[in-house]
């Protein structure tokens, strides 16, 4: 047992009573069935309330490191608490990967997925799209198993951690690949939003960067190996410069911290991420949002956010465009269609950017614009059932499996009814 500290971050002071950290799924059982108010904390990068509790947090982080491939099935059962990080390299050496990963592999696979983390590429669904299986304590300290096309999966796996503790997930796996990752610095605004589709579409993953005050942005294209594509070192890319070394995205931070660049082949899992496992992802001294909007709307969303430039850039110290494919799953920010996220890095201070996410919100309010579950926002719980018509039977599955809100929090509270 320990004291519940802090997120990530550092702006959260988790209110919960103190931090299990149970060796055996038995053990799990047996703390969930005996806590009127307990919920399973993940590797605390979320920059909300989302992981608190006003009860006990439970981490998996003590539970064996089962990483379990079925070549046949093409799946890896993984335990919970793992970090991407610590299942791709076994994955790899087996000769596996997963389809995609989010910008750093330092966060743990149930709490990704718990809140539909998501990594870029027009082709790629979030991370929680490639659950097929998941074994979850519910609040009784039942163990349960849902398959993909059981009734309660699609609303179960981005659970919030709300529907339960979960202790092992399935994952789909595809053949290990290999990235070539190249940054092209100069990218004008306005190629940006006429050639917007075709951008994104150039490779596997891209991701563009803007600070919102200078005229160019930056992108990060991530080319599979194998797929033939017009890649040549040197080359210019929609009117953009390779860079003529490795960069961060985070102005000012030190590309040591970040996965090769310069186009040097690689495997995919040291290639998606930005950030490399054993340094500080991103700057380490910030907070964070993002705003996931339907992909037709994504020039127009782009458009809307230029017109409050003036109040983003001085919070902000770097903002990421990607692309994420559509996917079913009840509460992802992807559900129904296929999304573009306008993700925020900003200053660390509270204080001067609480205020302009409204503004942010006001902006892409038009588009239905979707909060990330793990992010900063002040969107009007109301809003929800708009943003998530699925809402309700997810109210509805919860009632179910947990009753007495044994697994609830004041942010659960709060969103989901
Ligand atoms: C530097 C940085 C970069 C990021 N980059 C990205 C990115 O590229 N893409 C993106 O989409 N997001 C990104 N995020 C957000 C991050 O992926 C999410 O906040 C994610 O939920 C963090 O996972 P975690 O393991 O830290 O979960 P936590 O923050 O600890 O918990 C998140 C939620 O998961 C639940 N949970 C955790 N474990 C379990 C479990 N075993 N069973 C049931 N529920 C569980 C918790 O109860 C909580 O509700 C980034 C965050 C940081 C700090």
């Amino acid at each position: 047992m320990s004291a519940p500290g802090t997120n990530w971050a550092g702006n959260v002071a988790y209110g919960a009573r103190r931090v299990h950290t149970p060796l055996s799924v038995s053990q799990v059982r047996e703390l969930v069935a005996g806590s009127p108010r307990i919920r399973a904390l993940g590797s605390r990068h979320s920059f909300n309330e989302v992981a608190d509790t006003e009860g006990d947090l439970l981490s998996l982080a003590g539970l064996p490191p089962e990483v379990v491939v079925d070549a046949e099935a093409g799946t890896v059962t993984v335990a919970a608490g793992l970090r991407y990080g610590d299942l791709c390299l076994p994955l790899h050496e087996q000769g596996w990967a997963l389809h995609n990963l989010g910008s750093l592999p330092h966060i743990s696979v149930a709490g990704a997925c718990a809140t539909a983390t998501h990594g870029s590429g027009d082709g790629n669904a979030n991370l929680a799209a490639a659950v097929a299986a998941l074994q979850l304590v519910t609040a009784d300290g039942d163990l349960v198993t849902l398959r993909r096309g059981d009734d309660d999966f699609a609303g179960a796996v981005v659970g919030l951690g709300a529907v339960g503790v979960v202790v092992s997930l399935t994952l789909d796996i595809v053949p290990a690949f290999d990235i070539r990752q190249e940054v092209y610095e100069g990218l004008a605004r306005e190629t940006v939003e006429k050639r917007f589709d075709e951008i994104f579409a150039t490779a596997y993953s891209v991701s563009v960067f803007t600070d919102w005050a200078a005229p160019t942005m930056l992108a990060w294209v991530k080319r599979r190996v194998d797929e033939p594509d017009d890649w040549a070192p040197d080359q210019g890319w929609m009117g953009a410069r390779p860079a003529d070394g490795p960069r961060h995205p985070v102005p000012g931070m030190p590309a040591t911290y970040c996965t090769p660049q310069l186009g040097v082949p690689g495997p995919s899992y040291d290639r998606l991420p930005h950030f490399r496992l054993d340094f500080t992802p991103s700057s380490g001294e910030e907070l964070q949002s993002e705003y996931l909007v339907p992909r037709v709307h994504g020039v127009d969303a782009l458009r809307a956010l230029d017109r409050i430039r003036g109040r983003i850039a001085p919070v902000l110290q770097i903002s990421e465009i990607r692309t994420v494919a559509a996917d079913d799953l009840w509460l992802s920010a992807a559900y129904g269609g296929d999304v573009v996220g306008f993700h925020f890095t900003w200053v660390r201070d509270a204080a001067a950017v609480l205020p302009v996410l409204p503004l942010i919100e006001q902006q892409l309010a038009p588009f239905d614009a979707r909060p990330h579950w793990g992010k900063l926002f002040t969107v009007d719980p109301e809003r929800l059932p708009e943003l998530y018509p699925r809402l309700a039977d997810f109210r509805e599955l919860r009632r179910r499996y947990d009753p007495k809100n044994t697994f609830g929090n004041a942010f659960t509270d709060r969103y989901l009814g």
